[in-house]
């Protein structure tokens, strides 16, 4: 805490990690002899930067950029950048601690890592947001590489932002670098499933913990949160596996649709028009659907939830009131969604909880898998790729199983998760000596 003052949701990630930990440290003293923990939670590198550019007025505007290179015991940093006015160091901190044991439970080769900008792309032009994500790269480019660090997408940082990014990393560097970024478009190195990634491994995710509790999604009422990448996605798959999407948001309120959201209807209003979730419900109204402004989505009873927004977003009174409402399954879209009080009383209750290092690895995972076809310049079909998303997800939930029973703590995912992701991470860095 001292060390880092005022970084308060990367003190929450790391008390999350820790405080399921404690008896692999029993069971492992030479995890605590050489100082492992302490190694872990300080970065291998924090890069903080001036992004300057010029708004369409020709007035010049300032923000700080960021990569926080966490840790590369077992492959080179990989981690999303996130674009969005509440970005500090502590934000990207805690996203990069996460990534760490996140990449590690996914099986690849890929270290942990994270950045972004308090730069806010919101009623920014398209000319706007390509000029600020030029000159972000101007600055990051000399810090990433394929076997170096490699970024990708996050709030606020979709395929557009991507391509803006590639376009001037190629430009200064001169050299056709596929892999040294994730999420790409299809046309220039992109890989078949990235963009729906997130989102259908989260509901991949949660259709096996439904099954371990011998239930499916079918005809289950699921509330999404946020409308962006991995809400639309996991919407998408919820309803290709049973699923009744009644509700989602964004951050000026919620929509209701109780026949279940109209997603070709989302997709245009969010993908193409790039609208708020006001201008959805507009359109539905005649269906029945309502915008309810200004209030969260978690007061929406359902039987399974999936926060899909940002941090800290489900508070201990909402879980009480979704589990009164009948919850049975939460799988965390987002990462740390659910505040730490909020996951007691869903664990308390008995309801399956699947953290984000575990439910929304599949974005990582597959963003691997489009660094493993950059390298050998080939590309996969989408139906090859999605059998990969559903088996890395099929893995990574039977671990998270095994290692929380290994450990007496069954049907803890967190655990589970935590035991496993960190495990690895720290055996790797053990066997590469004091670094
Ligand atoms: P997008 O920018 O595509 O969408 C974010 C959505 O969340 C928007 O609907 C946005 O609403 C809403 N939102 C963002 N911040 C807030 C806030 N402070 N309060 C309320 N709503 C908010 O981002 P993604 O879908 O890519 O990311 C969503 C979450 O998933 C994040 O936690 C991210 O870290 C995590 N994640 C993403 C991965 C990916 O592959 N993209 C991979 C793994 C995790 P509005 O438009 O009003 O701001």
């Amino acid at each position: 805490l001292r060390r880092n003052p005022g970084e308060i949701e990367f003190h929450q990630a790391v008390r999350e990690v820790l405080e399921s930990i404690g008896p692999v440290l029993g069971k492992h003293p030479e995890y605590a002899e050489s100082k492992i923990i302490e190694r872990i939670c300080e970065p291998e590198r924090q890069i903080i930067f001036r992004v300057p550019w010029e708004d369409d007025q020709g007035e010049v505007q300032i923000n700080r950029g960021f990569r926080v290179e966490f840790n590369s015991a077992l492959g080179p940093y990989k981690g999303g950048l996130r674009f969005h006015p509440s970005v500090y160091l502590g934000i990207i901190k805690f996203l990069g601690f996460e990534q760490i044991f996140k990449n590690s439970l996914t099986g690849l080769p890929i270290g942990g890592g994270k950045g972004g900008s308090d730069f806010d792309p919101k009623g920014r032009s398209q000319r706007e947001i390509m000029r600020f994500c030029q000159s972000f790269m101007t600055e990051l480019y000399r810090h990433i590489g394929e076997y170096t660090d490699v970024p990708a997408g996050d709030i606020g940082v979709g395929g557009r932002e991507v391509g803006y990014l590639f376009g001037q990393y190629k430009r200064i560097t001169n050299r056709y670098e596929s892999g040294v970024i994730t999420g790409k478009g299809l046309s220039f190195g992109g890989a078949q499933v990235r963009t729906e990634a997130t989102g259908y491994g989260c509901a991949f995710f949660v259709e096996e913990m439904l099954k371990a509790r011998g239930t499916s999604f079918d005809g289950k009422r699921v509330v999404v949160s946020g409308s962006g990448n991995v809400a639309i996605y996991t919407i998408e798959k919820v309803r290709q596996l049973g699923g009744l999407v009644i509700a989602c948001s964004d951050s000026s309120g919620y929509v209701v649709d109780e026949k279940g959201i109209d997603l070709d209807l989302l997709k245009q209003v969010k993908e193409v028009e790039r609208q708020r979730l006001s201008a959805y419900a507009a359109k539905r109204a005649g269906e029945g659907a309502v915008f309810v402004p200004g209030r969260s989505v978690w007061e929406v009873d359902c039987e399974v939830a999936m926060p899909s927004a940002t941090q800290n977003e489900i508070t201990g009174k909402d879980a009480e009131r979704l589990v009164r409402g009948g919850c049975l399954a939460v799988g965390e879209g987002a990462n740390m969604p659910t505040m730490p009080e909020a996951i007691r009383v869903f664990q308390d209750a008995g309801v399956a909880f699947g953290p984000g290092k575990a439910a929304n690895a599949g974005g990582v995972a597959t963003s691997a898998l489009e660094m493993q076809q950059n390298a050998s310049r080939d590309s996969w079909t989408f139906e090859f790729s999605e059998r990969r998303l559903r088996e890395i997800m099929r893995d990574i939930h039977d671990r998270c199983l095994s290692t929380a029973d290994e450990y007496g703590m069954a049907g803890n995912y967190v655990a589970g998760a935590n035991i496993d992701g960190f495990k690895r991470v720290a055996d790797a860095m053990l066997a590469l000596g004091l670094i």
